[in-house]
């Protein structure tokens, strides 16, 4: 095996790339990332969301209790290396739409799995000055959002002060990959982790995966009514980042699939908006993205089939701020430890596609 100047090379540096490094950093390894600021990122759209209980019905989301601690307790980290807020603990606060709702969803408190997730505060979050909330609500805890675009640039800045990060734009044809190395300017890495989200779609090496990719739009909005510090959710997230202004969102559409906000999408957060904000407010512009999601919702890690120096840390779906930190910890177990992928995100679920 030849000698190698890096263990890694990664390939984009969203929250996927940016997890990654981060827990190679911890286990002492020497890598370089490419990014280019220039591309597009559904980190930097991202509304940073993190929410335990999700959907019309409340349902735990998928490894909650282990995904949970482990990304509070990493993004806590990088705010102490990096001397800034990232993480906004902030109540969910769920208006019931109908008695029946109301009904359904109190009983469905009572369930022992559910119930760390409820606030038991006696009274409820009072945001009915400006919400629809005739029939009250529930506060859904444990939750709040992360300040994803300064997280990835202090990141980026870290990275960069210890020449762990080059500015470039990734092309395929740059790279020589064989079973001594993976060698990209000049350099040889012992390994290649491609972390490109939605732009995997252009990689030949992992296009035969079967990502289902989402555009989602989200509208920044300015009121002269005073916000309170929870993020409302009523088919439409409503999330103020500041005491006049909130970011509202997101939209879900497969076709085209570009990252340009469109009038549709505006005037549909404008129509739920609409019937939810009972004040006056301004739509001042409009974000979107593409969501790397994935035909079973689960995300897409492991090595590839044939080239084993060759990796992916992609799919991370609606979710890339919880699951990102967690699967990053478990796919370095996994290169440097032969630890075992949970098999429901180890893209050797889908080698038959590889191989067919
Ligand atoms: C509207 C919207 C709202 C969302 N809200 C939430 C939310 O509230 N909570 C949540 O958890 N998730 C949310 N998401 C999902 C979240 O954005 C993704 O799960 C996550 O950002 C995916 O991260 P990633 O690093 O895989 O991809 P990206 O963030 O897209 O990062 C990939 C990076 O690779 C770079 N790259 C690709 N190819 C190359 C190349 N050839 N050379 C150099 N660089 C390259 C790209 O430029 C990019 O910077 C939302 C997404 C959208 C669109």
């Amino acid at each position: 095996m030849a000698k190698t100047d890096y263990d890694y090379l990664i390939v984009g540096q969203g929250i996927a790339g940016t997890s990654l490094g981060m827990h190679l950093v911890e286990a002492g390894k020497s890598f370089q990332i490419i990014g280019d600021s220039s591309l597009p990122s559904s980190s930097k759209v991202a509304a940073g969301i993190f929410n335990p209980l999700t959907g019309k019905k409340l349902v735990k989301t998928w490894l909650a209790d282990d995904l949970f601690p482990y990304a509070r307790n990493f993004y806590s980290t990088l705010e102490k290396k990096f001397s800034c807020q990232l993480v906004h603990e902030m109540p969910i606060y769920r208006p019931f739409r109908s008695i029946e709702e109301q009904n359904t969803y109190l009983a469905q408190t009572a369930d022992p799995k559910i119930a760390p997730y409820i606030s038991q505060n006696e009274v409820p979050a009072d945001v009915s000055d400006y919400i629809h909330a005739g029939h009250g609500g529930i506060e859904v805890i444990q939750a709040g959002w992360i300040d994803l675009p300064k997280l990835l640039v202090e990141s980026r800045r870290f990275f960069s002060e210890n020449n762990q990060f080059v500015e470039a734009r990734f092309y395929m044809d740059d790279v020589r990959i064989s079973e001594f190395g993976v060698i990209w300017n000049n350099k040889i890495f012992s390994k290649i982790i491609f972390c490109q989200g939605f732009m995997a779609l252009e990689n030949q090496l992992f296009d035969w995966l079967p990502f289902t990719p989402v555009k989602g739009q989200i509208l920044k909005v300015s009121t002269e009514t005073h916000l309170k510090p929870y993020i409302i959710n009523q088919g439409i997230f409503m999330l103020p980042d500041s005491e006049s202004t909130m970011r509202v969102g997101a939209t879900y559409s497969w076709d085209p699939l570009d990252w340009e906000p469109t009038q549709e999408a505006t005037e549909e957060l404008d129509g739920k908006l609409r019937s939810i904000f009972k004040c006056k407010y301004t739509i001042k512009t409009g974000i979107a993205g593409i969501r790397p999601s994935v035909k079973d919702r689960r995300p897409l890690i492991g090595l590839h089939p044939k080239h084993r120096n060759v990796g992916i840390f992609n799919g991370l779906g609606t979710k890339g701020v919880t699951l990102a930190p967690f699967f990053a910890n478990q796919f370095v177990g996994h290169l440097e430890s032969g630890k075992e992928l949970n098999p429901a995100v180890n893209i050797d679920r889908y080698f038959s596609l590889y191989f067919r």
